[in-house]
Parts: structure tokens; C-alpha cells; sequence
């Protein structure tokens, strides 16, 4: 049967966009996001848009913004080009069988193919996964300026305009014991008002975390996120069983392969759950089952992706059946620039999701042009 669609081109755009304040992380000060943007185009004249942003440079994963952009150009595009536009999995498997790696390139390439299927069907990106099971998605923020002052006065900001009530504390970066009393400050300052968390992105030894745990736990922090290496399943599995705050696997999770692992050992307690880093949708859809079926709690994560990433993520955490911790889709509110016609709707302390085809969104594309490297 000949296919009603076929690819025509795939196109890539590295886009800069200065954030709002320096964003402090331990591996990373970003004072720019560099927003990797894929335009597919189809025979029957649908565009489908994907992101595949990471997180300073190299510093954060083993793709750069330069690497997503030279790899799709090089090797994923000529293969795409021709293939049967209606059958988004069929085309990602046989990518996937070909290019090893490059999560964030394929998760790119996978949004655009599922955007434009989705709008070709002519419904939300959402209901090629299940379906949703609520409109919105609970929004948590991160307070990364490295000043605990500056830090407590941003989050009461966002308490008064009912933005958020979650934060995420972003350390690792200074000595354990000033990193906790920063964290046990803001805490203190904000009490019942704010849910309070960390995310140490692997900067901690073990005897670290064990040093911290129990005052974190005293203090009333409610998760901690990576706060040993990756590639340290068995450490992470002791704190987990220490029991004194639930421990999250963020990096230590790159697709269903890892998910597996840390599931059959059970090495945490939540599982942030993120489209770049399973390789795309599908690899996200796959973490969230195996989450589920090991009564693993979900978080949805974001590689700051600007809007497109985005709402490719709550279109799918919105089909999840719970998502006890929420997510941190907040990656389009750190830019300063705004890259759709009519920008998300992030109230009441969450992202709502918007109800058109696709992925529900229309870019600026005079805007995107005047931002593009
Ligand atoms: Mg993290």
C-alpha cells in the first residue's frame, strides 16, 4: 500500500536564548540555553517540530547542543527522508536500529514525527499515548541563584503568584555542611507553604548523602535527587534503604534498560522520568510502565527544553496514570525570550495543557529566525 505521507526534510536549528538569572548547577553556571530545534516536513504538507536540548554544553550528558544538530543532519536525515510519515514507530525503529546512542537527537526526531502524526489524525500528541488522564500537570520550580536570601525572596514570589509551591534546590557545588544549612534556611523560611527538595547532580560521595540525609529529614525535605554518581546503582540502593528521605534516580536513568535495573534492585524510590533521556516518547512511555509495575513513584523531569520539549513532555505525563511527584516543566519560564504566538499556560501552580492537534502549539518563527546561531 503506498504510504498517504512520506518525509520530505528534516531540518535542524540551534537557537540561543538568554535565561533570566544565572542558573547554578554543579556541573554548570548556564546563562543561555541553546534550544535544538527539528522541523520535519511531510508529502502531504504537515510540519511536525521537536527539541533536543540538554543542559550546558557537554557538561551535562554526552550530547551537545552541536553533536544533536551535526548527527541529525548527518545520519539521521538522510534516512528519514522517503520513509512512510504515518508510521512514526516503524521509522524511530529502524533509526534506532542503525544509530547507536544520541538519546536527545532520536527524541527530537521522535517528537516531530509523532507532532505531525498527531495533527495529520487531528488530535492532541496525548491520545497517540493512551489518552489523558488529567488537563494539567503540577509545576515545580527550581531555585538555582546560589544566594539563600535571593533564593527564599524568588520562591515567596512565586508562592504569592500561585506559580509554585514546590522547589527544587539546586547544590553540590559548595562544601556538604553550606549546602545543607542553604537548603535547612529555605525550608525553615518557607515552612508548610513550600515543598522543599534537592537535587545534588551526582556531586556527593555516598558518606556525603549519609551525613546529610538526616538533616535534610529533620528539616522537613521531601526528595533528593541523585545525589551520588550515575553509574552508582548499589550506592544509591543503601541510601534508598535508609529510609530517611526518598531518593530519586535522575541520571542514573537513560531509558527503559536503566529503568529495569534500578527497578529489579530497587534502587530508588522515584524515577524522574524524562523524554530526552529515554531516547523520546516511546523510551519514556517504556520507564513510566516499568516504574509502575515496580510501585516506583514518578517525577517529570525536563533538560530545561524550551516550549516544544516542553509540552512534548506533559502531553505525555498527562496519559500517566499518576505522577505522585509532580513534574519540573518550568524549562520555557528560566528564558527570556518567548518562542510561541500565544505562550504556555502555566496558573495555579501548574502547566495546562493546551487542547489542538499535535503538539497542541504555534511557534514564532520571526522571532525563532532572529534568535537562530
Ligand atoms: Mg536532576
Amino acid at each position: 500500500m503506498a504510504a498517504a505521507a512520506r518525509i520530505e526534510s528534516v531540518e535542524t536549528l540551534l537557537v540561543d536564548v538568554p535565561t533570566i538569572r544565572p542558573h547554578r548547577l554543579s556541573v554548570a553556571t548556564m546563562n543561555c540555553q541553546t534550544l535544538v530545534l527539528v522541523r520535519i516536513r511531510c508529502s502531504d504538507g504537515v510540519t511536525g517540530i521537536g527539541e533536543g536540548t540538554t543542559i550546558g554544553g557537554l557538561a551535562y550528558g554526552e550530547e551537545s547542543p552541536e553533536s544533536i544538530k551535526v548527527n541529525i543532519d548527518t545520519y539521521f536525515a538522510p534516512l528519514l527522508k522517503g520513509l512512510d510519515a504515518t508510521r512514526p514507530g516503524a521509522a524511530m525503529a529502524k533509526l534506532r536500529k542503525l544509530f547507536q546512542g544520541n538519546r536527545f537527537a532520536k527524541c527530537a526526531v521522535e517528537t516531530a514525527l509523532f507532532d505531525a502524526q498527531a495533527q495529520r489524525i487531528g488530535v492532541p500528541l496525548s491520545e497517540l499515548f493512551g489518552g489523558r488522564v488529567t488537563d494539567s500537570v503540577e509545576v515545580a520550580w527550581t531555585l538555582a541563584s546560589g544566594d539563600t536570601r535571593r533564593d527564599i525572596d524568588e520562591a515567596e514570589q512565586m508562592l504569592d503568584r500561585r506559580r509554585h509551591r514546590v522547589f527544587k534546590l539546586k547544590i553540590g557545588s559548595n562544601a556538604v555542611a553550606d549546602d545543607v544549612a542553604h537548603v535547612v534556611a529555605i525550608k525553615k523560611a518557607l515552612g508548610e507553604r513550600g515543598d522543599v527538595r534537592v537535587d545534588v547532580n551526582q556531586a556527593w560521595s555516598e558518606s556525603d548523602t549519609i551525613w546529610a540525609l538526616p538533616r535534610f529529614a529533620d528539616a522537613g525535605v521531601s526528595l533528593v535527587e541523585q545525589p551520588i554518581a550515575a553509574t552508582n546503582h548499589a550506592g544509591l540502593k543503601r541510601l534508598a534503604d535508609l529510609a530517611r528521605v526518598p531518593i530519586m534516580a535522575d541520571e542514573a536513568l537513560h531509558g527503559p534498560a536503566d529503568a529495569f535495573a534500578l527497578a529489579s534492585n530497587r534502587c530508588a524510590d522515584v524515577f524522574a522520568v524524562k523524554i530526552a533521556q529515554s531516547g523520546g516518547l516511546l523510551g519514556a512511555a517504556s520507564v513510566a510502565s516499568i516504574a509502575f509495575a515496580a510501585s516506583i513513584d514518578l517525577y517529570g523531569g525536563t533538560m530545561l527544553e524550551g516550549a516544544i520539549g516542553t509540552i512534548a513532555s506533559a502531553q505525555l505525563f498527562s496519559t500517566f496514570s499518576t505522577l505522585k511527584w509532580g513534574s519540573e516543566l518550568f524549562g520555557p519560564l528560566l528564558l527570556t525570550e518567548e518562542i510561541l504566538t500565544e505562550p504556555l499556560r502555566y496558573e495555579d501552580f501548574s502547566l495546562h495543557l493546551p487542547q489542538g492537534p499535535g503538539l497542541g502549539i504555534t511557534l514564532d518563527w520571526e522571532r525563532i529566525e532572529r534568535l537562530r546561531r
